[in-house]
């Protein structure tokens, strides 16, 4: 507004320095009236022009220049927030000029390079130098098919420091070509991962020996059980001899201790194999194959119609897919389903049983729908472990082994098994097997 006070004043203050300057006495005497109102008139309609231009250029001009400033605030406050975001994550950008061959470095690639950017230029040859010599030759490697535009770069490579220290770097980077698809730039981030490799390292190593130590147990499983049935064989045969011949002479007391011992030499001896049975499946040598599930469902439900005990059981199954799987391993896993399926029932109850199966994306998932007696929410996991069981071998025959058994074999193929129940109320175990082992 005061802009236009300023013209106005402006306006008053030329009219008079005309008048007085060359005054009416001077001015007339020089010029013709004529020429004296035309000037005027013409100045009157410039001062009159200026005054309505002026303010509007002069708020123009204020309006750029606030936008300016505006934005240089933005731009502020985005690189500050930037860089914050580069420091936390402590991943610094850079990028390589193709033509200049320039190389520019983020504060945080300094950081991460412990480069003081006062005195540090950053140059191609000064980073090959910093990396070398491992470095530049893995640089120079991962480099070709960046450069022959197959893909991106991607490495770690590791960097000496003072005091003896190292740190570990991923290069990320992307080679960005112009409209005639000439490379122009490449964009990238160095990461320090130093932690991170040190943690993956150190989880390697565990896994390693817990590996190790697995097949140790294992071993040792294999060796006890295997060790085992050869006195039990022994034990067994002895005690059937016995109850032969002294058949006769034997009181009442003296059959039931036989009959015990004989029993539990066959708990044992199903024990043991169920402990061998699942000591191999940590050894399978065995190759995958593409194994027809209805194929084999068919072999289990007619090996259990010819049971007498579960003849009156119904067994159903959908369509089942072919997979790829260790045959042998999955009988087990499908048999021991099922077998408890048939065996944890509420008396004079009719087992039925149904198996289903869903594709989902990277998994088949499967499960085993029982009627029996159910399973109580706290026992979901337990159920799993080894030697785990839930009723004495009074009520329901065992090992405690078969669902451990199952879960490895399961664990092998890459898969989950978990189950889902109510007590009284029926079972759906369900277990996955990937379609990439
Ligand atoms: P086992 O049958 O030899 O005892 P498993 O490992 O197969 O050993 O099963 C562990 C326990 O889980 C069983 O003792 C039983 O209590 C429970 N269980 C397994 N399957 C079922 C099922 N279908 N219905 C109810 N309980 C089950």
């Amino acid at each position: 507004m005061w802009s236009v006070y300023l013209n106005t004043f402006l306006c008053i203050l030329f009219g008079f320095v005309i008048y007085y300057e060359w005054g009416p006495g001077e001015v007339v005497s020089h010029y013709e009236l004529d020429t004296w109102i035309a000037v005027a008139s013409s100045l009157v309609f410039l001062c009159a022009l200026a005054a309505i231009l002026i303010p509007k250029l002069f708020n123009g001009l204020q309006a750029t220049i606030e936008k300016q400033q505006n934005l240089q605030e933005r731009l502020e406050d985005t690189n500050a927030r930037l860089n914050n975001a580069q420091h936390i994550g402590k991943l610094g950008y850079w990028s390589f000029d193709m033509e200049t061959q320039e190389l520019y470095w983020s504060d945080e690639v300094y950081r991460i390079y412990e480069r003081d950017p006062e005195t540090f230029k950053p140059s191609l040859e000064a980073f090959l130098e910093i990396i070398k010599p491992e470095g530049q030759y893995i640089w120079e490697k991962a480099m070709e098919p960046v450069m022959a535009g197959e893909k991106n770069l991607n490495l770690q490579h590791k960097i000496d420091l003072e005091n003896n220290r190292i740190k570990w770097i991923q290069e990320r980077a992307e080679l960005i070509r112009d409209k005639n698809n000439r490379p122009v730039r490449l964009d990238g981030t160095s990461q320090d991962i130093t932690r991170l490799k040190l943690l993956n390292d150190q989880l390697e190593q565990k896994a390693t020996e817990l590996e190790a130590s697995n097949k140790e147990l294992e071993q040792f499983a294999y060796t006890a059980s295997h060790d085992l049935k050869e006195p039990l064989r022994m034990v067994s045969s002895f005690l059937e001899r016995l109850k032969k011949k002294y058949d006769g002479q034997l009181d009442e007391k003296g059959h039931m201790y036989i009959h015990f011992a004989v029993d539990g030499a066959r708990r044992m001896t199903k024990l043991i194999d169920e402990l061998l049975a699942y000591s191999r499946v940590g050894r399978v040598t065995n190759e995958l194959e593409e194994v027809d599930l209805n194929e084999l469902l068919d072999e289990i439900i007619k090996s259990i119609a010819g049971d007498s005990d579960q003849a009156n059981a119904e067994i159903i199954y959908d369509d089942l897919p072919v997979i790829k799987a260790v045959p042998v391993s999955m009988k087990i896993l499908f048999q021991n389903l099922i077998s408890n399926g048939l065996k944890y029932q509420k008396n004079e109850s009719r087992p039925k049983i149904a198996i289903k199966s869903d594709d989902l994306d990277s998994h088949w998932q499967f499960t085993v729908i029982d009627n029996g007696i159910g399973i109580k929410k706290e026992y979901f996991e337990q159920i799993f472990k080894l030697f785990s069981r839930l009723h004495s071998d009074d009520e329901y025959s065992g090992t405690g082994m078969g669902l451990a058994i199952c879960k490895k074999i399961v664990n092998q193929h890459g898969g989950e098994i978990w189950v889902e129940s109510e007590d009284g109320n029926g079972s759906e175990f369900y277990f996955t097997i990937s379609k990439n082992i």
